[in-house]
């Protein structure tokens, strides 16, 4: 599996129009690759060559300013590069998009359908949004009465009986914290629960001395003939938060398509799971310049540093823009990433992307490579088949995984 990328670069002179920079992809592994003619829009004067070994490549993005507003990854409808062969593709008449947005999980859900019946597309739209509170409402920490706010207060007084969904919730995770030697915990929020990104609150390093010990799932004991989670610290504290949005963009997306919808996107914050195709063309899904997140301009173009055309696929971002405070004596970012080592959030990367078949997958991996960093996170995603990962550093440094390079 090989897939092309090419990634436009640096131009001092024109800063402020970062978001000019395209990453164009194309999924070589992909049947529909052969039809797809990728071509890339140099917007700036000067481009940064990359070099098409990826172990070498480290082209810089100037970051030009910062802005604390919260954004996401986001999707283009836009015709873009790909309207010769859509227009190749007889759309039938009645057909049009159904879209969808509303706020859950501290984040923006956004679906979108394609369908021929306004009822019926109204109707699996509502679908897709009692499915999405639902998860919200089970996995939510800040719900007293969700299933996951019961486990944490109970299971450590003796082994607590979940769902198999949530019980499938937790094995993922900690086939994720295996994988990542720990980078990716649940059990983070033993010390992560005491951040308050709204009310610019963090714990104190006492507080975080003190909790610090429950962080490690470790701790966490699953009985799989009772289907029951126990924790052997009474200080343990899990949140789902870095998968329980990946999974209910595939949950919405697996409900669309078992209604016979062929086309549609579903994104939470920075999760998004494609259903088709863009009607004859690929999605154009965006990676926000992390540090042009709610810049002046509302121009969609402008605010991303690569585009990447994609079918049927998940993509994750995680980043350090999505919830955040400057703290005021450090003037350093405390954001909603933990490394579990030290119980604060980490200051290496500022974005990492995740894209492959599932958002299960996708978004606990962006999780963990965000914590991992350049080299382990690299390191980490070249082991897992099918899955591709761009990374950007708060230097401004790009890298991402061998199954992207250079085209020809
Ligand atoms: P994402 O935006 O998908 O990267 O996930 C970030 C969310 O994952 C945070 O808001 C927390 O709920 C959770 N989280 C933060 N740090 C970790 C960590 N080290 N391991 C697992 N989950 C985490
Ligand atoms: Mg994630």
């Amino acid at each position: 599996m090989k897939t092309v990328i090419s990634l436009s670069g640096n131009n001092d002179f024109f800063l402020s129009a970062l978001a000019t920079c395209e990453l164009l992809l194309r999924w070589r592994r992909n049947s529909l690759t052969s039809s797809l003619i990728l071509t890339v829009i140099f917007w700036l004067v000067v481009v940064l060559p990359v070099s098409a070994n990826h172990s070498q490549q480290t082209p810089k993005l100037p970051i030009p300013f910062e802005q604390h507003v919260l954004s996401y990854t986001s999707l283009s409808t836009q015709k873009t590069l790909h309207q010769t062969s859509g227009s190749k593709v007889a759309k039938p008449i009645n057909f049009r998009w159904y879209v969808d947005e509303w706020p859950i999980m501290g984040t923006e859900v956004s679906a979108r359908i394609h369908h021929d019946q306004a009822e019926e597309a109204r109707l699996l739209l509502k679908h897709v949004r009692e499915e999405m509170q639902r998860i919200d409402n089970t996995y939510s920490p800040y719900k007293p009465n969700s299933e996951l706010s019961r486990v944490n207060r109970l299971a450590s007084q003796a082994p607590q009986k979940v769902s198999d969904e949530f019980y499938a919730l937790i094995k993922k995770a900690l086939w994720v914290y295996e994988r990542s030697a720990g980078a990716f915990d649940i059990t983070y929020a033993s010390v992560g629960h005491l951040y308050n990104y709204r009310k610019a609150e963090a714990p104190t390093d006492d507080e975080i001395k003190a909790l610090k010990p429950a962080i490690g799932s470790v701790g966490i004991t699953l009985n799989d003939r009772h289907q029951s989670v126990y924790f052997s610290d009474e200080r343990i504290k899990i949140d789902l938060g870095g998968l329980a949005k990946g999974y209910a963009v595939d949950s919405a997306i697996t409900l669309l398509a078992k209604s016979g919808i062929k086309h549609a996107s579903v994104s939470a914050g920075g999760d998004t799971r494609l259903l088709g195709d863009y009607v004859g063309r690929p999605w154009m899904v965006g990676i926000k310049n992390p540090r042009l997140v709610g810049a002046s301009s509302n121009n969609w173009e402008e605010q991303q540093v690569m585009k990447i055309p994609m079918i049927n696929e998940a993509i994750s971002t995680s980043g350090d823009y999505e919830r955040f405070f400057i703290d005021d004596d450090t003037r350093e970012r405390v954001h909603h990433i933990i490394d579990p080592g030290t119980g604060k959030s980490t200051n290496e990367m500022m974005s990492v992307s995740v894209i492959g078949p599932e958002g299960f997958n996708t978004d606990p991996l962006s999780t963990a490579l965000f914590v991992l960093g350049f080299e382990k996170g690299l390191e980490l995603i070249e082991k897992i088949p099918g899955y591709e990962a761009i990374f950007i550093r708060r230097d401004g440094q790009v890298k991402y995984s061998s199954g992207l390079v250079n085209p020809e």
